[in-house]
């Protein structure tokens, strides 16, 4: 077995969305940072985000109704600090982020609100959005595309750093940990140069998780390729705590079909008129809320997955005829292209929908501050769990929340760097134990594309928006069989990329069903048709933490 090569850096950062890219940006100043990330830079979540970033920056609007519209989707979950400090802290990292470059879309004569260029009652002043569950409009965008205009600037920034050096196609693998006076500390990862197909260990004083999230895990997701949740895998693999894993918020409307190359229709398309019609024509969502086609995300998405099962039909139709063609054209330039890319005719005739696997509000527990349980590891963005979205997450509070904890984690990063003694050469444990051996393996090909598709599938059908117990204890057979199947599999062969990945799915598919299962109530995005109502007793996050077996005592 050749032995594995090893890499020296201060601090480790796993992954380019906005989580991975401001850390980076603000955690530069203190040492060498080294990021990674398995695909091409831009392929993130966050380069797919439309909406926007939910921010108090209007005169109208206040920290007190951000906190509160946060405190009411969260569905009681929410920890009202990290909500507190989070939307306070908001509107600065906004401006930081205009700093950095990034263009948000303006309004020509302003209101006496923050301006574009960061300046209170300046000439120019951010068009807010406003998105369901919203009490004001507060949601600063670059048109319909911000997540892609947030990429590019912060991609740019980093490129100008000489202390911040980015290799694409290199793959986070396993966190490493050192053992210490009885605590395992972080102390850096194996990581795959998948170009040269090589493992490597790449020691750091700080490692940071920003790894997304996991909708992949799903069937149908808005969710590019990249989110099959590694980080979370990892983390978990490593000893780390993980919570709240049962709460996936599912989009309404994704374009289907949305398995292969997903598409998402804004919540804003329906806030300017478009109706949800059964493939019949019919609206039904009258017959579910009284916000008919504008309830509350979780509503809806359980209205469409009803209607769909009740009719047997594979997707549902999304009317836009009622939305005149100016204000189409004016707010949603882009999701009007590509649905032409794909063939459709937006203008003359409904789109065909389907809920989607989007947002995990669940994920590694930290504190404000990315500090996870496991010293020296910290996590920013979708992969965190830091108790601000609580059972729902509302709409754009996730890029403000990485936005937040990412900065937060660089200062934390730079006392870690300053206090430490740092880690020492001493022998790493590496809690996956991969062979140094490595071949060429997507999951989407040979013998892995077959595993993936079933995992997607088994959470699609049992895991889904709407759960009975009986489900959930299938899904965990079914999962555990798949994970013998790749067990085997993956024992005849040297490590790879396909392999890493259904491992990380596995994993992150046990973890969803096992909150799942410990949840005996609806709650959030929790619906159970077994305990159809909230139970006070289970106002409590879900926390999952691996039991290792040493020297034959659990
Ligand atoms: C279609 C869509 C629309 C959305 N709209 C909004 C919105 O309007 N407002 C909002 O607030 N949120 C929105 N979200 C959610 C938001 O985009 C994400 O929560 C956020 O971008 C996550 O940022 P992140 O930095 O945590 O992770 P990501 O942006 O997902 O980045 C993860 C990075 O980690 C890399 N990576 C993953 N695993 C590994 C590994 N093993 N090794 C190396 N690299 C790895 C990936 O390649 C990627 O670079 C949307 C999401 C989607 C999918």
């Amino acid at each position: 077995m050749p032995a594995v090569e090893t890499l020296r850096t201060d601090v480790l950062v796993i992954g380019t969305g906005i989580g991975g890219l401001f850390f980076a940006i603000k955690a530069a100043p203190h040492g060498r940072v080294l990021v990674l990330t398995k695909k091409a830079s831009a392929d993130s979540n966050t380069n797919w985000a439309q909406g926007g970033i939910a921010a108090v920056t209007a005169p109208d609007d206040s920290v007190e109704q951000h906190v509160r519209d946060t405190l009411e989707a969260g569905d009681g979950l929410c920890s009202p600090e990290v909500v507190r400090a989070v939307v306070e802290a908001g509107p600065a990292r906004v401006r930081e982020l205009m700093e950095l470059g990034v263009r948000f879309s303006t309004v020509p004569s302003p209101p006496d609100g923050v301006s574009a260029e960061g300046e209170p009652g300046a000439p120019a002043a951010l068009s807010l959005a406003r998105e369901g569950g919203h009490s004001r409009r507060r949601i600063v965008r670059a048109g319909d595309l911000t997540g892609r205009e947030i990429e590019r600037a912060l991609l740019r920034s980093v490129g100008g750093l000489p202390w911040v050096e980015l290799r694409e196609h290199w793959l986070g693998v396993d966190l490493l940990l050192r053992e210490g006076n009885g605590v395992s500390q972080c102390a850096g990862a194996v990581a795959l140069d998948v170009r040269e197909q090589r493992l490597v260990y790449v020691l750091a004083d700080v490692t940071v998780l920003a790894t997304g999230g996991c909708g992949q895990a799903y069937r149908y997701t808005t969710n590019p390729p990249i989110a099959t949740g590694d980080g979370i895998a990892m983390a978990y693999r490593a000893g780390a705590v993980t919570a709240n894993m049962e709460f996936m918020q599912f989009h309404p409307t994704a374009l289907y079909p949305a398995d292969e190359e997903p598409f998402l229709i804004s919540e804003a398309v329906r806030g300017e008129g478009a109706v949800l019609r059964r493939r019949d024509g019919e609206p039904f969502m009258g017959r579910y809320h009284a916000l008919r086609s504008l309830a509350p995300r979780d509503v809806v998405a359980r209205a469409i997955d009803r209607e769909m099962k009740d009719h047997g039909d594979e997707f549902v139709l999304l009317d836009l005829s009622p939305i005149p063609k100016e204000t189409l054209l004016e707010r949603f330039p882009n999701i009007l292209a590509e649905c032409q890319r794909r063939g459709y005719d937006p203008f003359g005739e409904p789109l065909p929908v389907v809920p989607a696997a989007h947002y995990m509000c669940g994920g590694i527990r930290t504190d404000l501050r990315g500090q996870s349980s496991i010293p020296r590891l910290l996590v920013v963005g979708e992969a965190g769990c830091t108790g601000l979205h609580g059972a729902n997450r509302l709409a754009s509070n996730s890029l403000l929340e990485a936005v937040v904890v990412g900065g937060n984690a660089a200062e934390r990063a730079g006392e870690l760097l300053q206090a430490g003694p740092r880690i020492s050469h001493a022998p790493v444990i590496d809690p996956g134990g991969e062979d140094a051996a490595v071949e060429a393996m997507s999951a989407t090909e040979g013998p892995y594309r077959r595993l993936r598709e079933s995992i997607r599938r088994i959470l699609w059908d049992e895991v889904g928006i709407v759960r009975r117990e009986a489900r959930l204890r299938r899904a965990t057979q079914k999962i555990a069989a798949i994970h013998r199947e790749f067990e085997q599999l993956a024992a005849g062969r040297a490590y790879s990329e396909g392999q890493n990945e259904i491992r990380n799915l596995l994993q992150v598919a046990a973890l969803i069903i096992e909150s799942a299962l410990w949840r005996r109530e609806s709650r959030g995005l929790h619906f159970t048709l077994d305990h159809p109502q909230r139970d006070p007793a289970f106002e409590r996050d879900t926390l999952l933490v691996l039991r290792r077996v040493r020297d034959g005592a659990a």
